[in-house]
């Protein structure tokens, strides 16, 4: 299938599973996943109406950017310290915050820079020792600490179901990110404003869609098997 077949299909799932739990497709973002897509591809994507891109290094956002208009760039990967100088003039949101480490050093280099970025703290809702992010129960903790952080706006949680997961275990793990999202924006805190729910990958989107999920991160299912 052509990348504007699939992008077709995933909008058309992306409106069935969002019919699904009350909301309409326009509720729901799409980013499209381009590591190790090149410009070419990546621009006809941009041509078959996706408006939002994630890479997942830093380096590699860096190379594409300009070669790119018309679209917005999001940080999904595992993020380096020393690499968000790479990105902050690029990202239009950081989907991997899974410090207060990080999130000073975001703070700083958007300060230096005259942005306010849009972050997400990436959750573990698995406990899964292999995957990055922050425990469920330090989340609170996390949020006192940055909230007084004026260069960077806390948007939202996202997390990544586990390699292997029954669809019970997904359900379970997203539904529980969606209740932490409910629970954290009820009780305002200072920059936080926890409208962004980022779950659900090209094999899982459907169900986290139906789980809360208002943003969805696509690559395979736009681009194809990536040979890595
Ligand atoms: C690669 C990647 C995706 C997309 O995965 P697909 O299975 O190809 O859709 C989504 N989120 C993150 C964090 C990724 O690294």
């Amino acid at each position: 299938m052509s990348i504007r077949d699939n992008i077709e299909l995933v909008n058309e799932n992306i409106a069935k599973a969002a019919e699904r739990s009350g909301r309409s497709a326009s509720d729901i973002t799409l980013v499209a996943v381009t590591k190790t897509v090149d410009i070419a591809r990546i621009n006809e994507a941009i041509s078959c109406g996706v408006k939002a891109l994630g890479e997942n290094k830093p380096q590699e956002m860096a190379e594409k950017f300009p070669f790119v208009q018309n679209a917005s760039w999001h940080m999904i990967g595992h993020l380096q310290r020393n690499k968000v100088r790479h990105i902050i003039d690029k990202a239009d949101l950081i989907h991997s915050v899974d410090s207060e480490k990080l999130a000073a050093e975001i703070d700083k280099r958007a300060k230096a820079i005259n942005k306010v970025q849009d972050i997400l703290i990436q959750i573990n809702i698995s406990g899964e020792a292999t995957k990055f992010g922050i425990s469920p129960t330090y989340l609170e903790t996390m949020i006192e600490n940055i909230q007084s952080l004026q260069n960077i706006r806390v948007c939202g949680l996202m997390t990544i179901a586990p390699l292997g997961a029954t669809e019970t275990q997904a359900r379970n793990l997203f539904e529980n990110c969606n209740k932490l999202l409910i629970d954290i924006r009820s009780k305002k805190y200072h920059n936080i404003c926890m409208e962004i729910l980022s779950m659900g990958m090209s094999n899982d989107y459907r169900l986290a869609i139906e789980c809360g999920s208002n943003l969805v991160r696509i690559g395979t299912g736009i681009f194809g098997k990536r040979n890595y």
